[in-house]
């Protein structure tokens, strides 16, 4: 099977909403009147990004969502992808599971594949995604202010937790707690409702792909303001008192939950519309005048740790 076979056969779907989609030399799409375009991509590399043996199903989920967490983290709604691959060799049943598990997701979110670029090479994929949203509304990095919450959606260093597992880093002897950690890292879920519903609520916003506090930090810096984070307070599922879950939880990543700032008057409607997503959401500090982040522990002393998240050219 060539190149161009493979594409028309596990890539080419209709795209109704795009004036022109797979199979010619550019794509055309219409944006919404109204609407700025959100533009984000992300890739995977092999044995830095995922083990080589995971179910190709998986990593079509996965290639998708860690794109569609971009589009969440704006508080935009995800309309368009290109995916580009580069495959060691055309394995056909490789590439239709890859597929399956690629669309299923994108018929979740009502998006639509319309390009992308195959070639052989080291297994690589990226994804580019386009994404709308009401005109100067998005959720920057840089809006939070002094005073505001800190809120984080989900449940925090599950995928973590899996990949020490699988490192051997640490032993984690709940088997239902290793399932769920391992399905988290599989099969992240990208939080657009929750994102779009905060576009009215909330001030800042990025989503946790480095760990919290890296992520946070990146709020924190852009927005010229300090935080504080309360290690009691972050989502229940891992013991913020054990040190091998408190860096998970912290400094983790790969959790593709959002975290965002938003005025405590918001509070009760945040809570509400949390509730009507589905999706669990933790207050979990507070930004402040200054620099930096703490994390604090119950007596309200600072919780120290070896790195503030996983920093790929630290
Ligand atoms: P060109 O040589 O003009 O770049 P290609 O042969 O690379 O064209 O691709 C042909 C068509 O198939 C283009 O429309 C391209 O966007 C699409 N395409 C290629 N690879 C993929 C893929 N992995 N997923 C979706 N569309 C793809
Ligand atoms: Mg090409």
């Amino acid at each position: 099977m060539n190149e161009f076979e493979l594409i028309s056969r596990y890539f080419k779907r209709d795209a109704p909403s795009a004036r022109l989609g797979v199979g010619d030399d550019a794509a055309i799409v219409r944006p919404t009147p109204g609407c700025d375009l959100h533009m984000s991509v992300d890739m995977l590399v092999e044995g830095r990004h995922f083990f080589s043996d995971v179910a190709p199903r998986a990593l079509g989920h996965k290639t998708l969502a860690v794109n569609l967490s971009d589009m969440a983290a704006m508080g935009a709604r995800a309309r368009w992808a290109l995916l580009s691959i580069a495959l060691p060799k055309a394995n056909e049943a490789w590439v239709s599971e890859f597929a399956a598990g690629f669309f299923a997701l994108a018929d979740v979110h009502g998006v639509e594949l319309i390009g992308g670029d195959t070639t052989g090479g080291p297994l690589t994929l990226s994804v580019t995604i386009l994404g709308e949203a009401p005109s100067g509304q998005a959720l920057r990095r840089d809006a939070a202010r002094t005073g505001d919450d800190i809120w984080v959606s989900g449940e925090l260093g599950l995928g973590a937790l899996a990949v020490r597992h699988r490192l051997g880093w640490l032993n984690v002897n709940d088997a239902e707690l290793l399932a769920a950690a391992t399905h988290k890292l599989e099969y992240p879920e990208p939080r657009l409702a929750l994102g779009a519903a905060m576009l009215p609520l909330a001030r800042a916003a990025a989503d946790v792909s480095d760990g919290l506090l890296a992520d946070l930090g990146h709020i924190l810096a852009a927005s010229g303001v300090a935080g504080e984070i309360w290690a009691e307070a972050l989502p229940p599922l891992l013991e913020a008192r054990r040190m091998e879950h408190i860096a998970c939880l912290a400094a983790g990543g790969d959790d593709y939950e959002l975290i965002f700032t938003a005025p405590p008057s918001r509070r009760a409607d945040i809570e509400a519309a949390a509730q009507a997503c589905g999706c669990r959401v933790s207050r979990i500090g507070r930004t402040l005048a200054g620099k930096g982040c703490a994390l604090l522990d119950a007596e309200g002393r600072a919780v120290k740790l070896d790195k503030e998240g996983y920093d790929h050219f630290g």
